[in-house]
């Protein structure tokens, strides 16, 4: 599925008219092809904390080049910058100090990583200097351009030790659609990351549960799951069991037909991941649905309960399957829980009132369990903004045209962009990234 107008303004004449008229320019995203390097280019790095001497290891040992003597007159793919040491609002122009004579030298599709204090975590002058950090991270985000993103990353004292899967994740093209977020490391007890020993199969050897993985972004997630290593165990409706099977054949995994709202759905799918796998380390909780209606005309209708099959698919069907798959002690220790929320969930939207519930239900999903986890298992939400796939290509041209350009890169995303965040999350490297949701938004500007 194409982006027809991102067609258009890159062709001879629509370049010409865009220019003219100053409509939405959205500039090609770089995407991350496998066997390629994470960055395609040198990372400077800036700024005086913590983390400052360890950064450097931190890149060499992702084989990603950085340099700390930055030149106004190199190309730079990527700028981190160590803010933790700022300690009063007078030394945030520090942050002046050392972009403002950068941002002419960034590359295409560049990528900036702020990392600062979790602000709870420290008091007085010290908290408002790092809580003044999201201002900055956002507002470069909108206006950075040329595809670039912009993120800040709080790492919580002594969980220094934890970024390099964050920091891989975000220099790399696999973000690219990933934008003016706030990721927390560290914040909920574990502080350390799990071994990687290989970067390009950070999940070699492990299994994942993936709910709608026949089409759209389950498929992408499968997908990409199987790039990194793991096993894929794709679960779907009876009704979808044969593009489900030839996805699952051609990724060597192994599937599940079944309605995840079906009574003895959780146990059947514990008893599936134990028998046969011995348990499982990635839980992926995608499938969804919506059945849009003004609240007005919500009521049951021949067509079903709009409010009640949305929330059972969406928020209690993955409340119930984690809570076996928990009981049962079938998650393996380091495990990660990731669910699908939904900008919807977020923002609130029109004839959405059932969809945004179940969706900011599953926010309210990770904030309740993040605490009370053990084993070093973890969860965390994805919160999609326009995504194209054949859901949204369903929505009216001129509703669909205006949600993809309300965001800071004037585009949709591609499941790709989802599946990529699920990765850096389910990987053994980001066991001390825990509740969390990050938005794949392209930085939309709806709840923002
Ligand atoms: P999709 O409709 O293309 O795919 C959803 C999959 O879930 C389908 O394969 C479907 O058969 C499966 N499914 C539905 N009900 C099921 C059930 N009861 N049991 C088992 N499987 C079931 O949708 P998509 O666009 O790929 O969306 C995937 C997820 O991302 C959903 O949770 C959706 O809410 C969320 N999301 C999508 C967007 C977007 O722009 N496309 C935006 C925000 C969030």
């Amino acid at each position: 599925m194409s982006d027809r107008y991102q067609d258009f303004a890159s062709s001879q004449i629509g370049k010409f008219l865009v220019k003219n008229l100053g409509l939405p320019s959205p500039m090609r995203l770089e995407r991350y092809a496998a066997g390629s390097p994470l960055v395609d280019g040198t990372v400077a790095v800036g700024g005086r904390g913590r983390l400052a001497e360890s950064l450097p290891g931190i890149l060499e040992g992702l084989d990603i080049a950085s340099t700390t003597a930055t030149d106004a007159d190199a190309t730079y793919k990527g700028l981190v910058f160590d803010a933790t040491g700022l300690t009063s609002s007078d030394q945030l122009v520090a942050l002046r100090d050392f972009f403002t004579p950068l941002m002419r030298s960034l590359d295409t599709c560049p990528r900036v990583v702020v990392i600062g204090t979790p602000p709870e975590q420290v008091e007085g002058a010290e908290r408002v200097a790092q809580r003044a950090l999201e201002g900055f991270t956002r507002s470069l985000g909108k206006e950075i351009g040329r595809g670039g993103t912009v993120q800040l990353v709080y790492v919580a004292e002594g969980a220094e030790g934890a970024l390099a899967s964050t920091l891989a994740f975000l220099l790399s093209p696999k973000s690219a659609y990933v934008s003016g977020q706030v990721v927390r490391i560290g914040a909920h007890g574990t502080t350390v990351a799990g071994e990687v020993a290989d970067w390009t199969t950070p999940l070699a050897g492990k299994v994942a549960l993936v709910t709608g993985a026949s089409r759209g972004i389950g498929e992408q997630i499968a997908r990409v799951l199987h790039r990194d290593g793991a096993t894929v165990v794709g679960v779907d409706v009876p009704q979808a069991a044969s593009e489900l099977q030839s996805l699952m054949k051609e990724l060597d995994g192994d599937w599940l037909t079944l309605d995840i709202t079906g009574k003895d759905a959780p146990q059947r799918i514990a008893h599936h991941l134990k028998e046969k796998h011995g348990g499982v380390d990635v839980v992926v909780h995608n499938a969804g649905i919506t059945r849009d209606r003004k609240l007005a005309n919500m009521a049951p209708d021949s067509k079903g309960d709009r409010w009640e099959s949305v929330v059972a698919v969406n928020l209690t069907a993955p409340e119930r399957i984690t809570r076996e798959l928990l009981d049962q002690q079938v998650i393996n220790d380091n495990g990660s829980i990731i669910g699908v929320a939904s900008i919807a969930g977020i923002a609130g939207n029109v004839g959405q009132t059932n969809y945004a519930a179940s969706k900011a239900g599953v926010i309210g999903f990770v904030d309740s369990l993040a605490d009370e986890l053990d084993r070093g298992i973890t969860i965390n939400a994805v919160a999609p903004g326009f995504i194209i796939t054949q859901m949204t290509a369903a929505v009216p041209f001129a509703t669909r045209e205006v949600g993809q350009r309300l965001n800071a890169m004037s585009q949709g995303g591609l499941p790709v962009d989802v599946a990529e965040t699920i990765a850096w999350l389910g990987s053994p490297g980001s066991t001390a990234v825990n509740g969390n949701v990050v938005r794949v938004c392209g930085q939309m500007m709806l709840g923002a």
